[in-house]
């Protein structure tokens, strides 16, 4: 008689608060879809419980687990090795446990990436590049590394596009310039793809950031990395104007995708866990 296995693989996510992150609704669809036998536990870990955390999930032979705010930057010093690209945005939001050591990727500029290509190649791209917060420094410098030819970053506060601009041309090929932005900022007719990675549009559909919306013309990429709701006021108005669009909810999945392969070497079924999160999200 085959030995039977009560014991499933363990993963899952630290950060706080916790308990309106819906990836584990998302995961878990995913794990159940591909018949994996494995768990993704949503753990509310205080910042002084940060390093036990990390500890325990070691002791206890995790395969891996995601850091969420507030631990992106905090959780490196615990961790045996940092991939490239998240040691040059220096975040980790996900972490492999593989024999006992842990190593630290970023799976935020990634997902974008995996996204970004179901509609076009980034390499040799004009991108202009909306925000300067965490999910803007990631999505940059995995554009750099991907090859796109020049970023325009835009910001409110031009010292953190400043910072991304110089990381950027410092660590990939790309050049990149920084901009402030104040009162409409109006897409460049030489700019190929235009992404919105500020926070503006989160739970408001109504919310659009400060853009001449005469410079959407047809043809443009736009992306938003908004989750939800899906459907923000500028992929509205892009569309209509013509414009390609791309969604927050699809790089989000594609952040699932990649991080659960990192853990289990196998890609889970994207359109499972996509549905998993439309449906929740239109519940809000
Ligand atoms: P940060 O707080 O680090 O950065 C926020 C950015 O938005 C800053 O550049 C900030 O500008 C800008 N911003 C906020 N309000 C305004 C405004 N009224 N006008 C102009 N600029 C504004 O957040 P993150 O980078 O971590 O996250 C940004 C968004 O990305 C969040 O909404 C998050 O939900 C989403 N996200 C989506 C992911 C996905 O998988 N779909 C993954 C990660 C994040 P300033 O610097 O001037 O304050």
């Amino acid at each position: 008689m085959a030995e039977r296995n009560f014991r499933s693989q363990l993963t899952g996510s630290f950060s706080s608060p916790s308990k309106g992150n819906p990836t584990v609704a998302m995961v878990e669809a995913g794990y159940r879809h591909a018949r994996l036998d494995a768990r993704f536990i949503n753990c509310d870990v205080k910042p002084a419980n940060l390093e036990a955390a990390v500890r325990g999930a070691v002791a206890m032979e995790w395969v891996g687990f995601n850091c969420s705010l507030p631990h992106k930057v905090e959780v490196i010093k615990y961790l045996d090795d940092v991939a490239e690209s998240a040691s040059i945005i220096g975040a980790v939001n996900c972490v492999a446990i593989q024999q006992g050591k842990l190593i630290g990727h970023n799976t935020d500029g990634k997902g974008f990436l995996s996204s970004l290509r179901s509609v076009t190649d980034p390499k040799g791209r004009k991108i202009v590049l909306l925000g300067a917060g965490g999910a803007a420094r990631a999505i940059a410098v995995e554009l750099g590394l991907a090859g796109a030819a020049h970023l325009t970053i835009v910001n409110r506060s031009r010292e953190k596009a400043e910072a991304i601009a110089k990381l950027v041309t410092e660590h990939t090929q790309a050049t990149a310039s920084a901009e402030g932005w104040s009162g409409d900022y109006a897409v460049s007719r030489d700019a190929e793809v235009l992404i919105n990675a500020t926070s503006i549009g989160l739970g408001d559909p109504d919310a659009l950031p400060n853009i001449d919306l005469d410079s959407l013309r047809e043809g443009l990429i736009v992306a938003d990395v908004i989750p939800n709701p899906p459907v923000t006021r500028l992929l509205r108005e892009a569309k209509q104007r013509g414009c390609t669009t791309l969604d927050g909810l699809g790089m989000l999945v594609n952040q699932a995708l990649v991080g659960t392969e990192l853990w289990f070497g196998q890609k889970l079924d994207g359109a499972v866990m996509h549905k998993t999160l439309a449906d929740i999200f239109a519940q809000d």
